[in-house]
Order: C-alpha cells, then structure tokens, then sequence
C-alpha cells in the first residue's frame, strides 16, 4: 500500500473534539498501561502516531480507535496530560464521518446547529403526518367525539402505525447497514493487502455476535469500577430485545390490546424501559459530574443520545400509563410527541449519532479477529502481522 502524509489531517480531527497530542513524546506508557492493547492491536499510542504523520489512509484502515472502550487509565497515566483516551474518542467521531456516505454525520459531530436542525426537522415531519393522519381518519377535536369514535381512532392509528414503524426501521437500518459496509470496506479491502478466506468471516460471526450482545471487552478494562459495563450490560439486552420485537414480532407489541399484568409483552416493555432509563439517566448524571475520565470532556452529541433515549422512554411510559386508564384523547396526544421524540432519535442518532457505536465497536472487534487469524494461517512472520494489524 501506497502511504502518502496529509499534513492537515490533525486540524482535520481536531474539529471532531479534543486531540491535543503536540505534547506525546512516543513513551508508551499510555499502551503499556491499557489492558485491552495486544501486539496486534497496539493502542493508543500508536494511532495517535498516525494522525500526527499526517498517514490518513493508515488511519481509516484501522480498527483500534473501536478497540479502545474508553476506561481513561491512559489519560490520567499520560506524563505530558495529552488526553489519549479522549483523542481515541475523538477519532471514533472522526471515523464515524468517514464512514457515512451521506456526510450527515459528519456535519451533526461537527455543528451542534445541525444535530439539532436535523432532529427538529424530522420531528417537525412526524408531526405533521400525525396531524394529517388525524385529519382523514378521526377529528379528535369534534365535540360528538364518542368513547367509540375513540377506539376507532384507536385501533387505526396503532393499525397505521406498524407500517410507519417498519418503514422507520427500514430507513435507519439502511444508512446504518450501508455505512457499517463502508467500515468493512476501508478497514478489510482498501487499506489491507491481507488476503481474508470468506468462511473465516463465517465462522467468526459468533465473534461479532456475543460482543455485540454482552460488551464483554467494557469488563475486561483494568478499571476498578465496573459501573460502566454494568450500565451496557443492560442497555444492550434491552436494544436486542427492543430490535427483535419491533422487527420479528411488531404486531405482537404494537397492539391496542392491553394484556394482563402477568403478560410477558409487558414485562419485556418494562425490562426494556427501566434498562433505557437506568442507563440514561446515569450517562446524564456521569456526564454532569465530570468525576470519571470518560465523562471530562463531553461535546453535544453525547448529551443528545441520552437525553433523547430518556425523553423517549418517558413518553412512551406515559402513553402505556394513559392508555392504562382509558384516557384515550391524551393518549393520542402524547403518542404524537412520543412519536416526535422517538422517530428522530431512530432516524438521525442510530445511522448518523453516537448510537453507531452499538455496531461498529463489536463490528471491530468481529473483523480484528478475522484479520489476525488469516493472517496466522498464512503463517506470515510476527512482523507481517505487526505491519498489518493497523
Ligand atoms: S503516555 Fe502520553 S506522552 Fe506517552 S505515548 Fe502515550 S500519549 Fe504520548
Ligand atoms: S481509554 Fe482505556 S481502553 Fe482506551 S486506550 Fe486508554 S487505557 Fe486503553
């Protein structure tokens, strides 16, 4: 691979927040100290190397800025206070533009206005075609509004809205799915010489499959609490749970009957909003304190997610309680604003956000694996595999 310096690439991802490592003089400490870093995967010193270089395409073909989860014993070990935990950060927002082919998430890391404008404007949206959806099927507002009228109402709009909710789905896993492709393109084709057998992705799937469910790597952070991994342990059941139903079983959940107490829909509906609002909540509180590593210099787009994923569970509680106690007219008009909340973060934060990492993090992990272990069974030195680990 042809290697060429691109001397703006720090102010390049410096835009993306703080990469202040004019100050590293290469020790190592920061790698030494970093349980996660391997032979193969040796970070953080070595990417921030990179960046400095000005070695761009080096850069995108590598998969450690996702290995890093961000414990911060490389920061507070750091001799000369360079923050390389946080420029990791830095680099996985970076990348994250890189990868989308939109240029959205590039401009929503980059502008706070943006992030914003584009939440508000597909907010705006959702309202409207509640509105009109109001309009044509059932006038909330008329004065003869009868308790049949209202389950009328009732039933067509969760009817209607199943299709909007595939629909939704489908939108935000497109760009997430195409934007995941180009991860695996720069990483396993254009920047990589190594010669990768398709059955090892195969047979490597499980990899991809238990990080993304357990987080397990958060655990495996030298750092004493574990708070941090506990909160993912229970946020990410909650999304494969949330993710099965609404794809597998959405008719099932998204319906105008209301089970009995002891229904296990209801149950799985509780387990998943008390695991968003712990973790929410908690994020918030972190982010607010500023007393862990990981919480010290937080930029827009990591408040937005956990304040949208808690306005959202809070909303969506609340047309379960209203809908509980047959107020149907407010139940109406809190699904709208729940609607309102809940599409954007869908459709904005999970393909373009910081909800990314939920996929490209045990997506690294999954392609790591697959490289090392091709490169092991074409039996290339240990300096080939050093070479191409990057
Ligand atoms: S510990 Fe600090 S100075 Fe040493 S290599 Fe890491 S970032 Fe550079
Ligand atoms: S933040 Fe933690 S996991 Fe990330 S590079 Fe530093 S020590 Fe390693």
């Amino acid at each position: 691979m042809k290697i060429k310096s691109d001397p703006s690439l720090v102010s390049e991802v410096r835009i993306y927040g703080k990469f202040d490592t004019n100050a590293c003089f290469q020790c190592g400490s920061c790698t030494v100290i970093c349980d996660l870093t391997k032979d193969s995967a040796s970070f953080p010193r070595r990417i921030v190397r990179y960046v400095q270089f000005g070695l761009k395409k080096l850069l995108l073909s590598s998969l450690e800025p996702w290995l890093c989860y961000y414990c911060g014993d490389c920061s507070t070990t750091c001799p000369r206070q360079t923050e390389p935990g946080e420029a990791m950060m830095t680099l996985r927002r970076y990348l994250t533009a890189q990868y989308d082919w939109t240029g959205l998430s590039s401009k929503i890391y980059r502008s706070k206005a943006w992030e914003i404008g584009a939440l508000l404007t597909v907010g705006v949206i959702v309202l409207l075609l509640v509105a009109v959806y109001h309009l044509y099927v059932v006038d909330l507002t008329l004065p003869e509004f009868t308790s049949e009228a209202e389950a009328v109402g009732m039933e067509h709009m969760f009817g209607k809205i199943a299709i909007f909710t595939r629909i939704v789905f489908f939108i935000s896993y497109f760009f997430l799915l195409s934007n995941a492709f180009r991860m695996y393109w720069f990483t396993m084709h254009r920047g990589s010489e190594v010669k990768i057998p398709f059955l090892l992705y195969l047979s490597e799937l499980k990899t991809f499959i238990l990080h993304g469910i357990t987080q397990k790597r958060f655990r495996d952070c030298k750092e004493k609490d574990k708070s941090h991994w506990v909160k993912h342990w229970f946020l990410i059941p909650a999304f494969v749970i949330m993710f099965m139903i609404l794809v597998f079983f959405l008719d099932w959940f998204q319906t105008d009957n209301i089970y009995p107490i002891y229904h296990p829909q209801r149950w799985l509906g509780y387990f998943v909003a008390c695991a968003f609002i712990f973790t929410a909540v908690g994020s918030l509180i972190g982010r607010f304190k500023k007393r862990k590593q990981l919480h010290k210099f937080s930029t827009h787009t990591d408040w937005t997610f956990p304040i949208l994923l808690l306005l959202t569970t809070v909303s969506g509680a609340a047309v379960h309680i209203f809908r509980y106690l047959g107020l149907s007219l407010i139940t109406h008009y809190t699904y709208a604003l729940h609607l309102a909340i809940a599409v954007p973060m869908l459709v904005v934060e999970l393909p373009f956000g910081k909800w990314t990492h939920m996929i490209y993090r045990p997506l690294a992990i999954y392609l790591q694996t697959v490289k090392e272990k091709a490169l092991q069974q074409q039996q290339l030195p240990e300096e080939a595999i050093l070479d191409h680990a990057g």
